[in-house]
């Protein structure tokens, strides 16, 4: 096990023309679940692939520990790496693929037995070790693309998008497997992904990336709670964040949020917060579920609130949500309600405001 820091890391491509990766700072803990995330073309790939070795940093360094590992070949680094496509050789039974990494690095027939024995038990393939993967399901296969890379028990696990080639149900299933399975474990885990419920629901930490820049690191729920930009508030949650230009004003009720056909008034100390913004231009934030629609849906749990107006655009009925779109000012603003509630279309609402969540 180790700890891996980048330092300063880059990599251009095209004569320095694309900067994939430009100038990434991060240190990810021993043992640590950490989460690339972004969308694509953002550098993730790029990242690891530098971790891995794979690539050549064009700037910066890449340490495990206190070992310098920039310029290490792949096979120096003990590291092991998972991909979208599942990367398992079809000419070979599980049982041999498993086996591979282990034969590469010349372990005895008996040892190597004990381990795929090992890993096969973890993770619950025992039954198919005597197969091709043409006879295996997608699932499976990544199953065993995910033995292969623990087996020779790795100081680095790097997966990007492992999960991405299966549906739906798979997905969620085996992102709780794979997040069981590391913090078993405990390998250093740098996981790849695009898809941001992925990354809250299996990251000790999420990176998150836009091009070629981690824009803020931490545990998922602060940087649901306190996105640093515009871009990590709406890229994380969804649906998205509402996010409307207000003014800010002085007024007999105290400081208030002035938006086109809304008034927020603030508590005390948030106005005081923003007493140097006194009629100046700021952006109001705000996810769907800390509002609610007065006489649809109480916000019990909620001390301190606002009202607004809007009047109803759209109704997506999600099942066990419901969002509602309403029109406020010339803006669409989505509601989070729960459950299944019926709204009727061009009908004026009040929204109330959790202001402990702006
Ligand atoms: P992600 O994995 O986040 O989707 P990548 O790391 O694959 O992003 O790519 C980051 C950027 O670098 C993209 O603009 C991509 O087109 C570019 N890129 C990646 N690899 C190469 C390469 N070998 N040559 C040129 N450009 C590349
Ligand atoms: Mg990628």
């Amino acid at each position: 096990m180790v700890e891996v820091r980048l330092e300063n890391l880059k990599k251009y491509f095209d004569k320095g023309r694309v900067k994939a990766v430009d100038g990434i700072n991060l240190t990810i803990k021993d043992g640590e679940f950490l989460v690339l995330l972004g969308p694509s073309g953002c550098g993730k790939t790029t990242t690891l692939r530098m971790i891995s070795g794979l690539e050549i940093p064009t700037a910066g360094k890449i340490w495990f520990g206190d070992r310098d590992v920039t310029y290490l070949p792949p096979k120096d680094r003990n590291i092991s790496m998972v991909f979208q496509s599942y990367a398992v050789w079809p000419h070979m039974k599980v049982y041999d693929n498993i086996a591979f990494p282990l034969r590469i690095k010349k372990y005895p027939e008996n040892e190597i037995r004990k381990k795929v024995k090992w890993v096969a038990e973890l993770l619950q393939i025992e039954e198919l070790l005597d197969r091709y993967p043409a006879q295996l399901s997608g699932g499976q296969r990544q199953r065993v693309a995910v033995a292969r890379a623990i087996v020779v028990e790795p100081d680095v696990l790097l997966m990007d998008e492992p999960l991405s080639n299966l549906d739906a149900k798979l997905r969620v299933m085996m992102r709780a497997e794979i997040k069981k399975l590391q913090a078993q474990l405990k390998v250093t885990t740098i996981y790849v992904t695009h898809d941001q419920v992925e990354a809250m629901t299996m990251g000790d930490r999420i990176a998150v990336m836009r091009q070629g820049k981690v824009l803020q690191v931490g545990p998922p729920v602060e940087v649901y709670s306190k996105p640093n930009s515009i871009f990590v508030a709406t890229f994380i949650g969804a649906p998205e964040m509402n996010i409307v230009d207000v003014t800010v004003k002085e007024t007999d009720k105290g400081v208030v949020l002035e938006g086109e056909g809304f008034e927020v008034p603030l508590p005390e100390e948030l106005g005081e917060l923003l007493r140097d913004y006194i009629n100046k231009t700021v952006v109001f934030g705000i996810r769907p579920e800390h509002m609610t629609v007065e006489g649809i849906s109480e916000f019990l749990h909620v001390k301190r609130k606002a009202k607004i107006k809007g009047v109803v655009d759209f109704v997506e009925a999600l099942g066990t949500d419901t969002i509602i779109h309403a029109r406020v000012g010339s803006k669409i603003i989505k509601v989070k309600i729960p459950g299944h509630v019926a709204v009727e279309l061009k009908k004026e609402i009040s929204i109330i405001i959790d202001l402990d969540n702006i």
